[in-house]
């Protein structure tokens, strides 16, 4: 059985409380890798913590646009000496959020723009999240030559598709996929060249039909694999084996012997 990689989850969620374990054990048979993306500050310790007891787990630590309120140069101090971690493998999640708060557009800048320039120092990936958005990132990412990146859970348009391939990044596909209207999504994948795309859940939010309102899990990658690989007609072995070999290429991900 093939195993799967998901590049984007937040299993230190509160929605995991009461089976965090038992999941993780599970996931340990299913999965090559997952990619925990720290939320805030206060998730950087159980990140680290998470990525040192399990093998498959890898992070991404970095500062969420819904997360800026405290930040400053200790933060930044601090992402920059977690980074040193080898099991950490992108500034991550960064971005822009208009949808919760709009009223602190210069602060989210600003913290964006620190955590792009720390990974272009450092030559990591970074990804990124953009809602309701698109416009100021795209601005702003102008500005950053030779980034590597994701663009997280990606439901833009084709303009915005061929921007960020452009750029030489990634699009990472989720669940929405599978939903009835997925809007663009379909659109962009087919436009999308195989080997600039990945695969992603975003747990506990987003789960692929036939899961959808349940809580969403990483080994659920395999239900958005499957429309992938019919909308980019492929076996879905063989979109799998892409899909991994692309999250492997960018996040620099070792494949067990
Ligand atoms: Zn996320």
């Amino acid at each position: 059985m093939i195993r799967l990689i998901d590049t984007h989850a937040h299993l230190l969620s509160d929605k995991y409380d009461n089976d965090r374990e038992e999941l993780l054990n599970e996931l340990s048979f299913s999965m090559e890798a997952v990619i925990e993306n720290a939320s805030s500050v206060r998730e950087f310790t159980g990140v680290m913590d998470l990525v040192n007891r399990y093998p498959f787990i890898y992070g991404a630590i970095g500062v969420h646009p819904e997360e800026v309120d405290g930040y400053d140069e200790d933060t930044l101090s601090l992402i920059r000496e977690l980074q040193k971690d080898k099991r950490i493998v992108a500034v991550g999640e960064i971005g822009l959020d208009y949808y919760w708060v709009s009223d602190n557009k210069d602060l989210q800048e600003k913290v964006f723009r620190d955590q792009l320039e720390l990974a272009m120092e450092l030559d990591k990936p970074v990804v990124i999240h953009d809602r309701e958005a698109t416009e100021d990132i795209i601005k702003i990412l102008k500005d950053y030559s030779g980034l590597k990146g994701e663009m997280h859970c990606f439901v833009g348009d084709r303009d915005e598709a061929s921007f960020i391939l452009d750029k030489g990044m990634y699009l990472g596909y989720g669940g929405i996929l599978t939903f009835k209207n997925p809007g663009n999504m379909e659109d962009t994948l087919r436009y999308a060249p195989l080997d600039r795309i990945l695969l992603e859940t975003d747990s506990p939010y987003l789960s692929p039909v036939p899961m959808r309102g349940k809580r969403n899990r990483p080994d659920n990658v395999l239900y958005t694999a499957k429309r992938m690989a019919e909308i980019k007609e492929l076996d879905t072995e063989e979109m799998i084996e892409i899909l991994n070999s692309n999250a492997r290429a960018l996040y620099g991900l070792q494949q067990e012997a």
